[in-house]
């Protein structure tokens, strides 16, 4: 039985090793052998410590990851016998990486186990990218790369619930190309296309970092200025104006200068995004019937 369990440890593809109760490794397969870059007959011997040390110093074997080994090693020694059984993941320096376990008996011997999940840890870096990737996506516009009405409802939701924590007053604008269909119309759905990129970045020139702006639909966007009340926000939508009249948009031989009617309303405590952004739409809708390329204030709602 007992020749039967040396040969099969020993040629396992899994490290196996145990330390005594004084941390010693009294026993280690070539596998363990592997994961710490040492053959067994110089690992068995050597007490955990020297092992890490080992591996530090050489920058072999186990990555150790710290600026402070000593402090490393302390913190690993509390954790060591500390429970019965423990599962850790761990890396080594070339790139692979295992699931460790320690079972401890109840002298204080530790019979250490090592799994390799190189490929499994690949494929869930692999699905976090993708992940991350297929969030972005759904947050995005794919023409003008800002955020899709999706990602501004949820993220306006966040920044209205603080605001109201704090009150704070923020205000929203709600901007609409004028006459866009005839700019389409007459230059082409490309010439469209470039122009909406192309108030992006003007648009953006006014905002700072945390003001959420996204493209809301076709040719209408949506900004949400924090800490900016009405009068203040009104003074962000005449530079918008002032930008555009200053900075024409430029097609082949043609400078095409875009107007934009604008709604602008403050938001009110307790007030919802829906109507909020309801009220923006009717002075918005109030800036068109007034002869569009300007900004209208909503009035507040009697509460
Ligand atoms: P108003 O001043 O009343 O807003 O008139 P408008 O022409 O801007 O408004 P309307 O709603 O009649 O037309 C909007 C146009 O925007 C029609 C649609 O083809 C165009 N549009 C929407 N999305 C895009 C896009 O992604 N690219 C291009 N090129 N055009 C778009
Ligand atoms: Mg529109
Ligand atoms: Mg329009």
């Amino acid at each position: 039985m007992h020749k039967v369990l040396v040969d099969f440890l020993y040629s396992s593809g899994d490290g196996y090793g145990i330390f005594d109760a004084a941390d010693q490794l009294v026993y280690a397969n070539p596998a363990l052998g592997d994961i710490f870059a040492l053959p067994t007959d110089q690992l068995i011997g050597m007490r955990f410590d020297s092992i890490v040390r080992y591996c530090h110093q050489h920058q072999k074997g186990l990555k150790i990851e710290t600026d402070d080994l000593e402090d490393w090693l302390l913190y690993a020694a509390q954790r060591r016998r500390s429970v019965p059984f423990r599962i850790f993941e761990a890396d080594t320096l070339d790139g692979r990486w295992f699931l460790m376990s320690e079972q401890c008996n109840a002298d204080g011997a530790i019979l250490l186990h090592a799994k390799e999940i190189t490929v499994q840890k690949q494929l869930q870096q692999a699905l976090q990218v993708a992940e991350q990737q297929l969030r972005h996506l759904a947050n995005t516009d794919e023409l003008t790369t800002i955020a899709n009405r999706r990602s501004f409802t949820e993220q306006a939701e966040r920044v209205l619930l603080h605001q109201d924590r704090t009150d704070a007053s923020c205000s929203l604008l709600m901007l609409d190309i004028d006459h866009f269909k005839m700019l389409n119309d007459e230059h082409g759905h490309l010439a469209g296309d470039l122009a909406l990129q192309f108030l992006t970045q003007q648009i953006k020139q006014h905002l700072r970092e945390y003001d959420l702006f996204a493209r809301y639909g076709g040719e209408e966007f949506v900004v949400l200025l924090s800490d900016t009340p009405a009068e203040e926000a009104i003074q962000v939508a005449q530079r918008i104006h002032q930008q555009l009249i200053d900075q024409p948009f430029q097609f082949k031989a043609h400078q095409l200068c875009i107007e934009v009617s604008i709604g602008v309303a403050e938001h009110q405590p307790g007030e919802s995004l829906t109507v909020l952004l309801q009220r923006a739409d009717q002075a918005l809708y109030q800036a068109k019937e007034d002869g569009r390329n300007c900004s209208v204030v909503a009035k507040p709602n009697i509460v």
